[in-house]
């Protein structure tokens, strides 16, 4: 791989599993001109949910500060919603209504290569929260969620895909998701016109 080559794990989440939204979602990738070099469906244990996502202060208090951003913007005391106006704490609380949404149905677990990679498919992917992602993105396409429902029914935010979001993360959950036998090594040859 050169320098300018990356890759990222995009997992189709249960909604867009179930809601037959993979073919839409590969489709994104593939036109843009990035290069799928693994790919399989799995219904995964608690456990291998669990140690996807990460486990520091600073990734759980991110996570309940997401929420925390759109009750500030709507007015709701996030007291009201969650118990607590403790970022950790909420973020905890996220962190196991995730883990319960992650391993609801299958999920499409997928490497995916290209030019930037990374930043191009969370560009493709869209912002975290579905009611402020731009149309035009998978997220912003669609779903349609918010904090301000998910938390109010004790479940996490549906928002169809997950995708890496720096090199260390991806380099982490392809270790995590794939061996090094199920990621091909092969050549579109589109690219030689493309880049
Ligand atoms: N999430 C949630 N509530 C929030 C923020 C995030 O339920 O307020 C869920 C959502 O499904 C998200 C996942 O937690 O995709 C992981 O959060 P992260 O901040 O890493 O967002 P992502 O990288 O998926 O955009
Ligand atoms: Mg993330």
């Amino acid at each position: 791989m050169s320098i300018q080559i990356e890759r990222s794990l995009v997992l189709v989440k249960p909604d867009g599993v179930q809601r037959a939204l993979i073919g839409e979602t590969i489709k994104r990738f593939e036109q843009r001109g990035l290069k799928i070099v693994a790919l399989k469906m799995v219904k995964p244990s608690i456990d291998h949910i669990n140690d996807h996502y990460p486990k520091d202060d600073k990734w759980i208090e991110r996570l309940g500060e997401k929420g925390f951003t759109t009750f500030k913007e709507l007015g709701i005391d996030p007291k009201e919603v969650m118990g607590t106006t403790d970022k950790k704490k909420a973020g905890e609380m996220v962190r196991k209504w995730l883990v319960d949404y992650m391993t609801e149905a299958p999920v499409v677990a997928m490497v995916i290569e290209g030019i930037h990679a990374i930043e191009m498919i969370r560009k493709i992917v869209g912002p975290t929260l579905p009611a402020k992602a731009p149309i035009g993105t998978i997220r912003g396409d669609y779903s349609v969620d918010s904090p301000a429902a998910a938390n109010v029914q004790k479940r996490s935010v549906k928002n169809m895909i997950h995708a890496s979001e720096t090199p260390e993360e991806a380099e982490n959950e392809i270790k995590h998701w794939f061996s090094e036998e199920e990621i091909h090594d092969w050549a579109r040859p589109d690219h030689k016109v493309m880049f």
